[in-house]
């Protein structure tokens, strides 16, 4: 994306935004509550109108191109919150989302593969599964549409600390099977373990953009909360 920007009305929320994700990288966007991540990773989905600037993709811009035909090209999102169907089983829930899917690796069969713990809850409604199920079922549902970039957000929001570990072995899954990953994270030591390469937002603004082997803990922690 080039100098994107979007708002919520009068609200600023994202600012001057640059960066490209390369294939095969997992990006990990850090921030505070308010820096604009939703918003930015939104708006990559065509879930957002931008204000100004733009996303690009395969050497194409997407000013104007409808969300479900950002999936059909290879962006898919999960959601904050997960917005799975409740009243559907899980299996359910991955083979709507598996009816449109662009051709690739990931099928019924190959995403209860790689997220095991997936397999014996195939027939369980989504309402009835755990926050942590729930994520993985909806990291898996974005899968099935065998997406060429991922993008989550809030990983492991409302998750317990053992829900949260299931899920990151989950990411470190697609990440040794190269797959292309932004995420927002506000756990800064989850994020750091897994990500390539670390982005931290401030009040809608790129304050650090660096590979995670380059960069120290401190260094993070001062861009996220803005020390001088
Ligand atoms: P959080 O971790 O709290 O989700 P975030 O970094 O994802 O934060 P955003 O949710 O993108 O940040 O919000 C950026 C700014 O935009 C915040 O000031 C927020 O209050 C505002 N905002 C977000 N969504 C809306 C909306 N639908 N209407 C108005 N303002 C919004």
């Amino acid at each position: 994306m080039d100098g994107l920007g979007s708002r919520h009305g009068l609200l600023h929320a994202v600012r001057g935004v640059s960066f490209a994700v390369a294939e095969g990288e997992v990006v990990a966007l850090i921030g505070a509550n308010g820096a604009g991540k939703t918003t930015l990773l939104r708006t990559v989905a065509g879930a957002h109108p931008p204000a100004e600037g733009m996303v690009s993709y395969d050497g194409a811009d997407l000013a104007g191109v409808p969300a479900h035909e950002r999936v059909r090209r290879g962006i898919a999102l999960v959601p904050e919150g997960r917005k799975l169907f409740g009243e559907l089983t899980v299996e359910e829930n991955l083979l709507v989302a598996g009816r449109r899917a662009r051709p690739g690796p990931w099928n019924l069969e190959t995403v209860l593969d790689a997220f095991p713990v997936l397999r014996p809850l195939r027939g369980r409604l989504a309402a009835r599964l755990s926050g942590g199920q729930q994520q993985a079922t909806a990291i898996a549902r974005a899968l099935m549409t065998n997406p060429r970039l991922l993008l989550i957000d809030e990983v492991s929001l409302g998750l317990s600390p053992k829900a949260v570990d299931e899920v990151y072995a989950n990411l470190t899954v697609l990440r040794d099977r190269d797959a292309t990953v932004l995420l927002v994270e506000q756990d800064l030591n989850r994020a750091l373990a897994v990500a390539d390469r670390v982005i931290c937002l401030l009040e809608g603004s790129i304050v650090l953009d660096r590979k995670t082997a380059a960069v120290t803990r401190d260094e993070v922690v001062t861009a996220y909360f803005g020390f001088a």
